[in-house]
C-alpha cells in the first residue's frame, strides 16, 4: 500500500467513526444540544482557526462535519494527503468534543485531555525566552518501558514540553515517574484522538499571539510551521490512523520521527525513520531546527527547568529552610574586583548531613559579585533569578525571596549526594551563565549557622533591601531620562512591542524597567533598546514622538502610535501572555480586571479567556488592554481616563496581592482610605446590576466620573 493511501484509509476509518459519534450525539441530546471545550474563547479552536467558523451546538457540529468531507479529495497528490491529515485532526477534536458534552469530565489525572487558553497564555514566556525550547508530541508505545521513560526524561532534562498520546502513558506511569505541566511532562490521553489537545495548544497560539484571521489556513500553517516548535516521535507499528495524524501534524510543519521501517516512505526534515529509539531526541532537534542551551553544572543531580514546578511535600523532604520562622537571606552584593576570588564556595555553619531529618533550619547565601560594567541596580534584577535557578534543580524546591524564602531538599536528592556546597554551584553557575556581561567574578557564601544567619538577615540583608526599595520609590516615570523597549514576544507576536517604563512593567509582569535595563546592558543588540523620552507630544495620555518613532521601528512599521497611559487612547498593544486584561465597564464607568489564575466569570459577562480573546496578536484593540499585576497599584495606571479610581472589579486573589499598594496609592493619589473595599469581587457580584448596587452603598468614586466612551 502507498503512504497516499494508508493516509486515505486512516482517514476515512476516523471520519467514519465521527459521523456515527455526532448522529449517536444527536439522537441522544438533539440538535439544539451546546457544545464546547471548557476553559477556551475559541469553541471547537482547530476548526474554528482552520475555517474562521465557530461550532456551538450539535446542529453545527453536524454542519462542520459536512466541510471537513470536501477536505478529503483522493488524488493520489501530497497536497491532498495533507489536506486529509487536517481532516483526520479535525475529526479527532469533533470526538474528543463530543467527550465533554453535558458539562463531562472525561479525563481523569494523570490525563489531562483538552488544555484550557490559559495554558497557553503561560507558556508564552518560556517559549519565547527558550526556557522552553520546543514541543515533544510522543505517540504510541515505546519498545519498551525503559527506553520511553529514557526518551521522556531526555527532552525534560532539556527543558522541552512533553505531551504524550496512547501507550506511553501507561509506561511512564508504569515506571512511577512524577508527571504533570509543572514538571512539563503532561500525559493528554490514551485514545489517538486526544493528540488534538496539542494541536490545538499551537493553533490556538497562532490566534493568540500572531493575529491569525481564524479561516487563514495558509497563514495558519505558516505560522506552525516558523513558530511553534513542535515536533511529533511516533512509536511502530504505525496504523493508518495515526500515520493519518502524521500528515497533518506534517501540513503544520511538524515533522514526525519514527522507528517504523514498513511500508512508510521518507520525506526529507518531515517523516523520518529512525531505527534507533535512543537517537529519536537528537534527530528531533535536527528536524525542527531546535537548539539547547546546556548549563553544565556539577551536581549529582539533575538541573533543567523541567524542574521549576516540582514541589516536594513535607513527608518527602529531608530538611528545610524556612524564612518565616527562623531568620533566612538571599542576597547580591557587588563588589570590587580585588575584594572576592572567582568561584570561592563557602560554607559556615553545619550542612545537610548534619541536620536532623525533616527539621527546620536557618539559611543566608551572600552571592557576591564584581565586573567593570557591573551596577547596584543589577542587583535585585540577579537575585530575583535565585528562585529559577535553585527550582531547576532536580528534588530542590524554591519559594520566595529576599529573607521571606524556603528552601526543601527532597529525599532522593539528598540521598544522590545533594550538599549545601552544590546550592553554591548552583548558583554560581547560573549567574556567571546568564549574567556574563556584567559578572566577572562570583564568590558565594552560605551560613547555616543561625546567629551568623541572624547577623547577616538584620545587619546586611534588610538595610539593603530597605536602600533598594526607597531607590525603587523614587523611580518614577519622571524621574528617569529613558524608558525601554521589550520584543522578546516578537517570536510569537511579530508586530508587538512592549514599552517598558520605572511605573510601567512589561504586561507579562516579569520584564520591570529595571530588568529592561540590564537586559539592555548585558545584550545592547537584545530585545531591550533605550528610547529617549525627549519629545513629548500629549503628557496627559503618555505620548512621546521619540516612542512613536521607536514602535514604528521595532513593529516594522505595523503600529503607528502608543500611548502609555491610556486604554482607550493609542492604548499599547497586547501580546497574549498579559498577566491581567482589563476591561471597560459601562453601566459604572469603570473597569474589571481579571487575572490569569481565575477561571470564573467577570461582570462584563465574559471569562478571563473570554476578555483575553478580545485583544491580542500585537494590535491595538481601545477599551480592552492586557497588564502585568504590579501595573494595577500604579500612579499612571489608566491615568489618562481618571487611573485607579475606575477600577471597579477583580477577583478576591487578585485584590488580595495588590491591597496593600494599591491602598496605598490611593491614599496618596485621592485621599480614599481602604480603597479595595470599594471594589467589587467575584464574591459580591459577577453581574452588572448587582455589582453597581455594591458600588453605590460603597460611594465608589467610579459612579461620579464621566463615561469613558
Ligand atoms: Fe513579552 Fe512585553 Fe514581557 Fe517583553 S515585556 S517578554 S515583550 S510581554
Ligand atoms: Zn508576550
Amino acid at each position: 500500500m502507498t503512504l497516499f493511501e494508508r493516509v486515505f484509509n486512516g482517514n476515512d476509518a476516523v471520519y467514519g467513526l465521527t459521523v456515527q459519534a455526532v448522529d449517536a450525539a444527536i439522537a441522544q441530546y438533539g440538535e439544539e444540544k451546546a457544545i464546547s471545550f471548557p476553559d477556551t474563547a475559541y469553541c471547537l479552536p482547530c476548526y474554528y482557526a482552520v475555517t474562521g467558523v465557530k461550532v456551538t451546538n450539535l446542529k453545527e457540529l453536524k454542519e462542520a462535519v459536512g466541510v471537513v468531507k470536501t477536505l478529503m479529495t483522493r488524488a493520489p497528490r501530497l497536497n491532498d494527503a495533507f489536506m486529509s491529515g487536517v481532516a483526520t485532526a479535525l475529526c479527532a477534536e469533533f470526538i474528543e468534543a463530543l467527550k465533554y458534552i453535558d458539562g463531562a469530565k472525561p479525563y481523569d489525572a494523570p490525563l489531562y485531555g483538552h488544555l484550557g487558553d490559559a495554558v497557553i497564555r503561560e507558556l508564552g514566556v518560556p517559549l519565547v525566552t527558550g526556557d522552553i525550547p520546543g514541543v515533544a508530541v510522543i505517540l504510541g508505545s515505546a519498545p519498551s518501558v525503559e527506553e520511553g521513560v529514557a526518551l521522556v526524561k531526555s527532552y525534560q532534562a532539556q527543558g522541552i514540553l512533553v505531551t504524550l498520546v496512547g501507550g506511553i502513558c501507561d509506561q511512564v506511569a508504569e515506571a512511577g515517574m512524577n508527571t504533570g505541566a509543572n514538571v512539563r511532562v503532561i500525559p493528554l490521553g490514551k485514545d489517538v484522538t486526544s493528540v488534538i489537545h496539542v494541536v490545538s495548544v499551537a493553533l490556538r497560539a497562532a490566534l493568540i499571539f500572531g493575529n491569525i484571521k481564524p479561516g487563514d489556513a495558509a497563514a495558519l500553517m505558516e505560522y506552525t510551521f516558523k513558530r511553534v516548535p513542535a515536533f511529533v516521535n511516533a512509536f511502530a507499528p504505525l496504523d493508518d490512523v495515526i500515520v493519518a495524524c502524521g500528515a497533518g501534524a506534517i501540513a503544520l510543519g511538524f515533522p514526525v520521527i519514527t522507528n517504523e521501517t514498513e511500508n512508510i516512505f521518507r520525506v526529507p526534515k518531515s517523516l523520518i525513520v529512525q531505527e534507533d529509539v535512543s537517537k529519536f531526541n537528537a534527530t528531533s532537534l535536527e528536524a525542527r531546527d531546535i537548539k539547547i542551551k546546556i548549563t553544565k553544572i556539577d551536581i549529582p543531580v539533575a538541573f533543567a527547568s523541567a524542574f521549576e514546578g516540582e514541589i516536594i511535600r513535607r513527608k518527602e523532604m529531608q530538611v528545610e529552610f524556612d524564612g518565616s520562622r527562623v531568620d533566612c537571606a538571599e542576597l547580591v552584593q557587588t563588589r570590587e574586583m580585588s575584594e572576592i576570588e572567582d568561584h570561592k564556595i563557602t560554607i559556615v555553619g553545619p550542612d545537610v548531613d548534619e541536620m536532623e531529618l525533616g527539621s527546620k533550619n536557618s539559611i543566608a547565601y551572600v552571592v557576591e559579585v564584581a565586573g567593570k560594567a557591573m551596577q547596584p541596580d543589577f542587583e535585585p534584577v540577579i537575585e530575583r533569578k535565585f528562585h529559577n535557578y535553585i527550582n531547576c534543580i532536580e528534588g530542590v524546591y524554591h519559594t520566595g525571596q529576599r529573607d521571606m524564602q524556603r528552601i526543601r531538599i527532597g529525599i532522593p536528592a539528598y540521598n544522590a549526594g545533594f550538599r549545601l556546597k552544590h546550592i553554591g554551584e548552583v548558583l554560581y553557575a547560573s549567574v556567571k551563565n546568564e549574567f556574563e556581561a556584567v559578572v566577572d567574578k562570583c564568590q558565594v557564601t552560605i551560613y547555616t549557622d543561625p546567629a551568623e544567619c541572624t547577623r547577616i538577615r538584620h545587619e546586611v540583608a534588610i538595610p539593603t533591601f530597605n536602600k533598594r526599595d526607597d531607590r525603587l520609590r523614587t523611580l518614577t516615570d519622571e524621574s528617569v531620562d529613558v524608558y525601554y523597549s521589550c520584543i522578546l514576544c516578537q517570536a510569537f507576536s511579530p508586530s508587538h512591542v512592549c514599552v517598558v517604563t520605572p511605573e510601567r512593567l512589561g504586561l507579562c509582569g516579569a520584564v520591570s524597567w529595571l530588568d529592561a535595563k540590564a537586559t539592555n546592558e548585558l545584550d545592547p543588540n537584545g530585545p531591550c533598546q533605550v528610547i529617549t523620552k525627549e519629545r513629548p507630544i500629549d503628557e496627559r495620555i503618555g505620548e512621546y514622538e521619540d516612542v512613536n518613532e521607536a514602535v514604528r521601528k521595532f513593529s516594522q512599521g505595523a503600529l503607528e502610535d502608543v500611548s502609555l497611559y491610556s486604554i482607550m487612547e493609542k492604548p499599547m498593544t497586547s501580546c497574549g501572555c498579559f498577566e491581567c486584561i482589563c476591561g471597560i465597564e459601562p453601566f459604572s464607568n469603570g473597569v474589571c480586571i481579571a487575572n490569569r489564575e481565575y477561571a470564573g466569570m467577570t461582570p462584563l459577562g465574559m471569562t478571563f479567556p473570554e476578555l483575553a480573546s478580545m485583544t491580542g496578536g500585537g494590535v491595538q484593540t481601545p477599551g480592552f488592554m492586557g497588564h502585568g499585576k504590579h501595573f494595577i497599584a500604579s500612579k499612571k495606571f489608566m491615568k489618562a481616563e481618571g487611573g485607579i479610581e475606575r477600577i471597579v472589579w477583580m477577583p478576591k486573589e487578585l485584590k488580595e496581592v495588590v491591597a496593600e499598594r494599591l491602598n496605598e496609592t490611593a491614599k496618596e493619589l485621592y485621599g480614599i482610605e481602604n480603597f479595595t473595599d470599594m471594589i467589587g469581587d467575584e464574591t459580591i457580584a459577577t453581574d452588572p446590576e448587582t455589582l453597581v448596587e455594591f458600588l453605590t452603598e460603597k460611594g465608589h468614586p467610579a459612579l461620579g466620573m464621566d463615561p469613558m466612551m
